[in-house]
């Protein structure tokens, strides 16, 4: 390969510095080397040099799409151990993870007692999406609802929903961890309102659906509540013990350990082979 002129690489310099290529700018040298010397052909010369600004780009996009989204703690699907919790579906998991249900606008369930990993699944999808260009918030029921609070109490209560409605994926974790005061439900309920049908959400909670009243302190609200999460929903239950006490379950008082009892949600549905007389 004939060397590059001195001028022709000085005028590629200044066209990487002009299109704002730093990352490109820095491997250039190493990557015309690697052409005179003959290692890399004129097309892979190319490729190299723009996969280098692409990467970097590509990987400072992510990390300031998870800033942005609150995701602090990342979690993936392949890291969780599908084989620990043998009474969640993992299809249905992975099949969320293809991200249609953010297309379809759709509210997505997690429910299960402490410790099934229902935060490192719907942090898995937050991710997942974050990485698909979708943006996403998330935050426990607790710290959104507190925040609606602080909004009314400066007056931009408005401003604050329409910032929590604009993600094409709000993650609620936690619910039913704290119960809301009788306000904190009513601006939760605003919020759901003005999400409804306009961006995905996904729920994550220990409780069933009938202590709903309860945790948000009153039936009407609560029916209204679930009306519209259930409306267009995919409900995934995660049946199985904590894998945080997995080295220590004897270690857990009974009287506070999750009921193994199956879940009033959930349809039953008989395990292990058919019966004769069924098949
Ligand atoms: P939950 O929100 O249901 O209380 P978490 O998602 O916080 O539970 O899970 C507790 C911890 O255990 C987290 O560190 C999580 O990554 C991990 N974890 C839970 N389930 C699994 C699993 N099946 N495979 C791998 N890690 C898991
Ligand atoms: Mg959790």
């Amino acid at each position: 390969m004939t060397p590059l002129s001195p001028s022709t690489a000085d005028r590629l310099r200044h066209l990487l510095v002009g299109l704002k290529m730093p990352r490109a700018l820095e491997a250039f040298d190493d990557i015309v080397r690697r052409l005179e010397t003959g290692e890399l052909s004129a097309l892979e010369a190319m490729q190299s040099l723009l996969a280098e600004e692409f990467e970097t780009r590509e990987s400072r996009r992510v990390k300031m799409g998870l800033m942005t989204a609150r995701l602090t703690r990342i979690k993936t699907l392949e890291d969780y151990d599908f084989a620990f919790q043998p009474s969640l579906e993992r299809d249905r998991v992975l099949a969320l993870a293809g991200l249609d249900f953010i297309e379809r606008k759709e509210t997505v369930h997690f429910l299960g007692p402490p410790g099934t990993g229902k935060t490192h699944l719907a942090t898995a999808l937050g991710v997942a999406a974050v990485k698909a260009g979708k943006s996403v918030y998330f935050g426990t029921l607790a710290e959104i609802v507190a925040s609606l609070e602080k909004a009314e109490r400066e007056g931009s209560l408005q401003t604050r929903i329409r910032f929590l409605t604009r993600n094409a994926l709000l993650i609620v974790d936690e619910i039913g961890y704290l119960p809301l005061t009788q306000n904190g439900a009513n601006l939760f309920f605003q919020l759901v309102n003005a999400r409804y049908e306009k961006g995905a959400v996904i729920l994550t909670s220990n409780r069933s659906f009938k202590e709903w009243g309860q945790i948000f302190g009153d039936n009407v609200v609560a029916a209204a509540l679930l009306d519209r999460l259930l409306h267009h929903a995919v409900v995934i239950h995660i049946e199985g013990n904590s894998y945080r006490l997995r080295a220590h379950r004897n270690l857990m008082p009974e009287n506070l350990a999750a009921p193994q009892k199956p879940n009033p949600d959930k349809p039953t549905r008989r395990r292990g082979r058919p019966r004769k007389d069924q098949t």
